[in-house]
C-alpha cells in the first residue's frame, strides 16, 4: 500500500468504484479506493441493478443519461465486456389523471437533456408488456433506454479501468480511523497501515456513518430493508418473442424486470422496517437479512392482479438486503458540511442506475471545484443542523412507502413535521396558516380560506389561487405581515470584513454604517455561487461594528462553508451564524410605514430611513433591526427580531395595526409579486450553470472594483458570447402555471428551459422565468411552452412586470 496519495476513496460499491474511475477520467491518477472485503460486498452485489433515465429534475436526468451512455461503453469494451441489458425499455404506471399530467411533465422536462419519454395509454401499455391487465389502469410513462446491468461486473470493470489509469485498489482492507493534520492532509488508518491522503471520499455505503464518526460526522442517511423476489421461468416470456420491459407501480408499490426465463419482482410495502438503526455487526459482509414476504403482502397482491401470471409460477429466489435513503430522497453526493478535503457520495437508493452518473459529477467537484451540472439537488450541504438520523428514519419510512409516488407541486408530506420552528409557529396555526418546508423550516405558506381547508395539489393551478390572490390584494391596498423563518444570517466582524466581502463578491460591498446592499458571489469558474443582502451596523450596545450577510434559507451551510474556505489566516475576519437566533418578519404595503411608525420610535419617514438603509430600534419593547428592502415590490420592512422577543414583537405589529387593517400573508404570494418584479430565487433562477451575465445581473457585476473570486475567468468568459439568456415570459394561458424545467420549443426544437414560474395577481398575467438562447432573448420573441403535453405561446416580456421603476418601493 502506498504511504501517500491524493485521493482516498472509502468503499468499494458502485459509488466508491465510479467515484475512483471518473477521478482517472479527470485525469488524476494518484488516487486508490479501500475496501475492508472484496469489491460490491455491501449493497452493490445483490441490487436489482435496473437503469433508467427518469428524474425529478434536469441534473438527475442529466447524470442518469452518464450512466446509460458510460455503461453501453463498458458493455462494448472488449477487454472488460459487462453484461448490459440495455433498452428493455420501461413503464412507470399511473391511475390518476394528476399522475398523467405529472408524466408529461416529466417527459417536457427530460426533453431539455436530450432525453424522450412517450405517454402511453392502458391499451398500449399492455401491447409493449403483454403480461400486464388494463384493469384499473389508466396509462404510463415510457423510457425506452430503461434495462438492467449485472452490477458485480459493472464495478470491477470500473475497477479495472480505473486500474489501467494509474489508481490503486486495496481490497481486504479496512479504514478504521481518520485523522486530520493542521495542514489538511488526512491521515487514513487502516487494518493494513496508514496511509496518508489530501482528500478522502466517504463512499461507505450502509456503513456511511461508521466511516462517518471517524471524522466527527453524523450524516442524515438510514438504511431500510428491501426485498425482491425472482420466479421461475414463465412461458409467456419466451412466447412474446421479445424481453419484458421494466414495469414501475405506484398504485401497488412494486416494481419488475425480467430476470433470465422468469421476473425479478421488488416491492416496497407500507409494513416498512429501517435497518441498522442501533448498529451493524462487524460481520455483515456480502450478507442479506432474513426473507420476510409475510411483509410485503399488501402490495403483493397488486403486483398478482397487474400481473396474473405470477399466480401460477414458483419463487426461485428471494433476496432482503439494506437500502440506504436520505431526508428527500436524493443521495448526499458532494463536500461533506463544515470539513475541508473530505466529500461524501452516500444515501444512494438507486445507486445501480444512477452510481455513474454521480461518480462522474463528484470527481469533476474534486478536480475542478464544480460540476457541468448545478449539484444542489445532491449537495450534502442541503440539510443543516435539523437533519437528525432518527428524523432521516421517518422521511425514509415515508418515501420508501410512496417510492413511485412524485411530489406534486407545493406538496409538503407529514412524517418528521415540524423539525424546526420559531417560536411564531404555533401562533401563526392558531390564525390558521399552512405552512411550507424550507430546509426543514416550517414556513408560512398562505392563510387558510377556512378551517377546513385543504390544498389540491395538482400540476394546474389548485384551489388556492383565490386565497393567495386575496393576500397579494391586501399587501398591495393595505398591509400585510409575514414570518420568514430559517432566513440565513451570518454576523460577520472584523477590521477587514469589507475587504473580505469585496473579494468574496463581484458586487459592490456598501462599506458606510447603515447602508444595505445585495451582492452576488461567484465561483472559479466566473458563475454565480450565491446572493446575498449585505448590511452594515455600526457599534451599539448590541456588539461591535459588524456586517450582517443574509442569504436563502437553505444556504446555510453551503454559504459558510465557502466564505470559511476563502478566509485567510492574516485577515482580521469573524464569521458567526445566527441563522437559529433570529427571524424576520416583513411588514408590506402602502401603510407599513404607518404600522412600523406607531409601533417604533423615531423618524421612520423616506428621507430619514430612504431605500437600502438599515437601523436597530425596538418594536415595542422588543430589540429589532429594521432593513429598508422589499422582494414584493411594495414598501415594505424586514424586521430582524431575536427568537426570544419574537411573539412581543409580533404581538406589539398586530396591536399598531389594527387601524390598518394589518393581515398575514404567506410565502405563495411573496413569490407571487417576486416574481412580478424580476427577482430571482437562489438555486432556481440562480445556478452555477450560468454567469452573472446570462442571468441578467450585469448591474451587479463590477468587473474593475479589484480582484475577487471568479473575476479571471469572468474576463474570459466576455471574450465570448453568452449561450443563454434568462428572460421574464408571459405564458398564455391561466390554467396552470409553468414549472420548473419544462422545455420551451421552437419548430420540434428545445429553446430554453424554465426556471419558476408563478401567477403575477397585480399584473394579471401568467409569469415565467427561463434560460433562453439567445435568440430568443428579446422582448417580443415567441415561443411554445410544453406545459404538460399542452404548446402554450410563451412571450418575452421586459423582466420587472410590476412597477418597473420601483416608486413603491422605494416610496
Ligand atoms: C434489494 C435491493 C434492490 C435494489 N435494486 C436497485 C435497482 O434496481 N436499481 C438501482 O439503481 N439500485 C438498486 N438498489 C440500490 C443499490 O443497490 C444501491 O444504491 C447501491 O448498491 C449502493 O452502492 P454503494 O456503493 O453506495 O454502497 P455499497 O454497495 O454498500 O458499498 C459500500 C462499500 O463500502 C465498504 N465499506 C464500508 N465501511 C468500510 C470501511 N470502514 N473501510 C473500507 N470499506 C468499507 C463496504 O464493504 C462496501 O463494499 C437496490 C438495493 C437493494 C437492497
Amino acid at each position: 500500500m502506498k504511504s501517500r496519495t491524493k485521493v482516498a476513496v472509502i468503499g468499494g460499491g458502485i459509488a466508491g468504484c465510479s467515484t475512483l474511475y471518473h477521478l482517472t477520467q479527470e485525469g488524476w491518477s494518484d488516487v486508490v479506493l479501500i475496501e475492508r472485503d472484496e469489491l460490491t460486498s455491501g449493497t452493490t452485489w445483490h441490487s436489482a441493478a435496473q437503469v433508467t433515465n427518469f428524474g425529478m429534475n434536469q441534473t438527475m436526468v442529466g447524470l442518469k443519461s452518464h450512466s446509460i451512455a458510460l455503461y453501453k461503453k463498458l458493455r462494448d469494451d472488449p477487454e472488460y465486456p459487462v453484461g448490459y441489458h440495455h433498452g428493455d425499455g420501461g413503464i412507470r404506471l399511473a391511475n390518476t389523471e394528476g399522475h398523467m399530467q405529472g408524466y408529461r411533465h416529466f417527459a417536457s422536462m427530460a426533453r431539455g437533456m436530450g432525453v424522450e419519454y412517450e405517454i402511453l395509454d392502458a391499451e398500449e401499455c399492455a401491447r409493449r408488456h403483454p403480461l400486464i391487465s388494463t384493469e384499473n389502469l389508466l396509462g404510463g410513462l415510457w423510457d425506452g433506454e430503461d434495462g438492467d446491468i449485472d452490477p458485480a461486473q459493472l464495478c470491477q470493470a470500473l475497477a479495472f479501468h480505473a486500474r489501467k489509469a494509474g489508481a490503486e485498489v486495496y481490497r481486504n482492507t479496512a479504514v478504521t480511523g481518520l485523522k486530520q493534520l493542521s495542514d489538511d492532509t488526512w491521515v487514513v488508518q487502516t487494518t493494513k497501515g496508514d496511509i496518508a491522503a489530501d482528500i478522502v471520499v466517504n463512499a461507505g455505503g450502509y456503513r456511511v456513518n461508521e466511516i462517518g464518526a471517524m471524522m466527527g460526522v453524523r450524516h442524515p442517511v438510514a438504511s431500510m430493508e428491501h426485498q425482491y423476489f425472482v420466479t421461475e421461468d414463465i412461458p409467456a416470456i419466451a412466447e412474446a418473442g421479445h424481453r419484458m420491459p421494466l414495469l414501475r407501480c405506484p398504485i401497488s408499490d412494486y416494481y419488475s424486470r425480467q430476470e433470465k426465463g422468469g421476473l425479478l419482482v421488488g416491492f416496497y410495502e407500507q409494513d416498512c422496517k429501517t435497518w441498522g438503526m442501533d448498529g451493524i455487526s462487524p460481520d455483515f459482509s456480502n450478507d442479506l437479512c432474513p426473507d420476510d414476504l409475510d411483509r410485503v403482502m399488501d402490495v403483493l397482491e397488486g403486483a398478482f392482479e397487474r400481473m396474473p401470471v405470477l399466480a401460477d409460477v414458483g419463487i426461485k429466489r428471494v433476496v432482503n438486503g439494506p437500502i440506504t435513503y436520505t431526508i428527500d430522497g436524493a443521495p448526499l453526493v458532494g463536500p461533506i458540511p463544515g470539513k475541508r478535503n473530505a466529500f461524501c457520495i452516500i444515501g444512494l437508493r438507486a445507486g445501480l442506475g444512477e452510481g455513474g452518473g454521480h461518480g462522474w459529477l463528484l470527481a469533476q467537484q474534486i478536480v475542478h471545484g464544480e460540476a457541468c451540472y448545478d449539484t444542489w439537488c445532491i449537495d450534502p450541504r442541503r440539510f443543516t443542523g435539523h437533519a437528525t438520523v432518527e428524523l432521516t428514519a421517518l422521511k425514509a419510512v415515508e418515501d420508501y412507502q410512496n417510492e413511485f409516488r412524485f411530489h406534486f407541486p407545493h406538496e409538503h408530506r407529514p412524517a418528521g413535521r415540524p423539525a424546526k420552528t420559531t417560536p411564531l409557529t404555533p401562533v401563526l396555526a392558531a390564525e390558521g396558516a399552512e405552512f411550507t418546508i424550507v430546509n426543514g423550516w416550517e414556513r408560512m405558506d398562505y392563510i387558510k380560506p377556512t378551517p377546513d381547508f385543504v390544498a389540491t395539489h395538482s400540476f394546474a393551478f389548485d384551489n388556492t389561487f383565490a386565497a393567495v390572490g386575496a393576500e397579494v390584494a391586501h399587501v398591495h391596498t393595505k398591509v400585510g405581515l409575514c414570518e420568514v423563518s430559517g432566513f440565513n444570517r451570518f454576523e460577520i466582524t472584523g477590521a477587514d470584513r469589507h475587504a473580505f466581502m469585496d473579494r468574496m463578491s463581484c458586487s459592490f460591498v456598501p462599506k458606510k454604517d447603515g447602508r444595505v446592499g445585495l451582492v452576488y458571489l461567484l465561483n472559479e469558474q466566473g458563475m454565480v455561487k450565491s446572493e446575498a443582502t449585505v448590511a452594515n451596523l455600526p457599534a451599539s450596545d448590541r456588539g461591535p461594528e459588524r456586517m450582517w450577510y443574509g442569504s436563502a434559507a437553505a444556504s446555510e451551510y453551503h454559504d459558510m462553508d465557502w466564505l470559511r474556505a476563502h478566509m485567510r489566516a492574516d485577515e482580521d475576519v469573524q464569521i458567526r451564524s445566527l441563522t437559529n437566533d433570529m427571524t424576520i418578519l416583513v411588514l408590506a404595503g402602502p401603510d407599513a410605514r404607518a404600522v412600523l411608525q406607531a409601533c417604533a420610535r423615531g423618524d421612520w419617514s423616506n428621507d430619514a430611513f430612504p431605500f437600502l438603509r438599515v437601523r436597530e430600534c425596538e418594536i415595542g419593547f422588543a430589540p429589532a433591526t429594521v432593513m429598508r428592502v422589499s422582494f414584493s415590490g411594495e414598501l415594505a420592512y424586514e424586521i430582524h427580531v431575536p427568537n426570544a422577543s419574537l411573539y412581543a414583537a409580533y404581538l406589539a405589529l398586530r396591536a399598531a395595526g389594527e387601524n390598518f387593517d394589518l393581515r398575514l400573508f404567506g410565502a405563495r404570494a411573496v413569490e407571487s409579486m417576486r416574481m412580478e418584479k424580476g427577482f430571482l430565487h437562489w438555486k432556481a433562477d440562480l445556478i452555477t450553470e450560468f454567469d452573472p451575465y446570462e442571468t441578467g445581473l450585469t448591474r451587479f457585476v463590477r468587473l474593475d472594483k479589484g480582484p475577487f473570486v471568479g473575476r479571471e475567468a469572468l474576463r474570459e468568459r466576455l471574450t465570448s458570447a453568452p449561450r443563454k439568456q434568462l428572460v421574464t415570459l408571459h405564458v398564455k394561458t391561466d390554467h396552470a402555471p409553468a414549472h420548473a424545467g419544462a422545455s420551451l420549443m421552437e419548430a420540434g426544437r428545445v429553446v430554453g428551459t424554465i426556471t419558476s414560474g408563478a401567477w403575477g395577481y397585480r399584473t394579471q398575467k401568467n409569469l415565467a422565468y427561463a434560460f433562453v438562447e439567445t435568440d430568443f432573448a428579446n422582448v417580443g420573441a415567441t415561443m411554445s411552452l410544453d406545459l404538460c403535453g399542452d404548446l402554450i405561446e410563451a412571450e418575452v416580456i421586459a423582466p420587472g412586470a410590476f412597477d418597473p421603476e420601483h416608486k413603491r418601493m422605494r416610496g
